[in-house]
């Protein structure tokens, strides 16, 4: 197939005609086109989420793959990684294989998942995983120190000391404090930094780091809807994260949904997570179109970089790379979730300059303006596939 459009090539905006099957075969200055763009969008590289609780299993009710995966061809994610925490917990082969069989049959997007740190005696580093979460919880594990020591793949971790389990305080000297737990660590990734500091001390050493974009723009008044993991710090100190985009390697949404009921309960009751995982991408580059960061730093924040952190051929658009393409139009309205089963979040109506208008996953058109398409995702993690 032949597309042809405005497309993000080399770091500028070129009209160009791309040709793919599930892959990059040819890119042309012109071309009698399959399918067209409209001139007011910009084709850039597939986007990428590395951090998403796309829940399922037991915990169906909060979301599934279906809900999930065409919640994020909405907001122009063309592949999405999973997270282990849940129920039952996938640490070992037998719920890895459950967890991918899930996404096997119903993902509409590429996808990755993580497993949590193995119980001891369990090995599942030559499973098609895309590496390990790390949760506080897990730092004193003998199994965590065995992964950071000898596992070859990703290690991601969630940036607090295990203290805060015991006291209920979550002070951001504790999410500084816990990256000195994982350091000597090979290909380890901090997740979610809430400070200006976190993100400085990660890069010096030698980590990657990623934020999300609640932990900027949301006020953590004690409710529910803004109830969070780690919390949202005060003004001030977000204040200064704002400058972060500039600095991280990434941004991710931290989708983490609950139904309705459960966020209904009291403050002190109520389960920890933001729901938003069609947000980040019209996000990152709304700040783009407000001339806050470059188009290229756009694509580099939700594409190029998670890509390279995950180490997987993906997110650029030349020969030979898959066919994954997010088409963003220039647009002002107002944030809302759409498929998935979680509508509550933080970010409803918050005023957005870029929207998604087309998501291609494997070279098919998984979103386009409003509706999802029935394409089937592949695991990214798995050699075979
Ligand atoms: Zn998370």
């Amino acid at each position: 197939m032949w597309l042809k459009g405005k497309f993000f090539l080399s770091g500028e905006i070129v009209e160009a005609c791309v040709e793919f099957d599930t892959q990059i075969r040819n890119i042309r200055n012109n071309c009698k086109p399959d399918l067209e763009t409209p001139n007011d969008t910009i084709v850039v590289p597939g986007a990428v989420d590395m951090h998403v609780h796309v829940r399922g299993m037991e915990l169906a009710y909060k979301e599934d793959v279906t809900s999930a995966t065409k919640e994020a061809t909405y907001g122009g994610l063309t592949l999405i990684v999973d997270m282990p925490n849940t129920s039952p917990y996938v640490r070992d082969k037998k719920t890895i294989k459950e967890k991918l069989s899930e996404f096997e049959y119903y993902s509409r997007c590429n996808y990755g998942i993580y497993s949590g740190v193995p119980n001891e005696g369990e090995n599942v580093e030559d499973m098609p995983i895309a590496g390990y979460k790390i949760f506080p919880e897990d730092l004193w594990k003998k199994e965590t120190e065995n992964i950071l020591k000898n596992s070859r793949k990703l290690k991601i971790l969630h940036p607090e000391v295990p203290l805060y389990l015991f006291r209920g305080t979550r002070l951001s000297w504790m999410e500084l404090a816990s990256l000195y737990m994982v350091s000597g660590g090979k290909r380890v990734h901090i997740t979610h930094a809430t400070t200006i500091d976190t993100i400085a001390i990660s890069k010096k050493m030698g980590f990657t780091v990623d934020m999300t974009p609640h932990h900027m723009i949301v006020d953590g008044e004690r409710d529910c809807l803004s109830k969070v993991n780690p919390p949202i710090r005060d003004i001030t100190e977000r204040n200064k994260l704002i400058q972060g985009i500039h600095e991280v390697d990434a941004l991710v949404s931290d989708h983490a949904p609950h139904a309705k009921w459960e966020k209904n309960m009291p403050y002190e009751v109520c389960p920890p997570g933001i729901a938003g995982l069609s947000f980040t991408v019209p996000f990152v580059f709304s700040l783009s179109f407000k001339g806050i960061i470059s188009l290229g730093r756009a694509v580099q924040l939700v594409s190029t970089n998670p890509s390279k952190i995950l180490g997987i051929k993906y997110g650029e658009i030349a020969n030979e790379y898959p066919a994954n393409f997010t088409v963003i139009k220039r647009e002002n309205w107002r944030y809302h979730t759409v498929f998935s089963k979680t509508t509550y979040t933080p970010m409803d109506g918050y005023p957005l300059d870029a929207r998604v208008y087309m998501t291609i996953v494997r070279g098919k058109v998984a979103f386009l303006d409003g509706e999802p398409l029935p394409v089937k995702g592949a695991n990214v993690f798995d050699k075979n596939s």
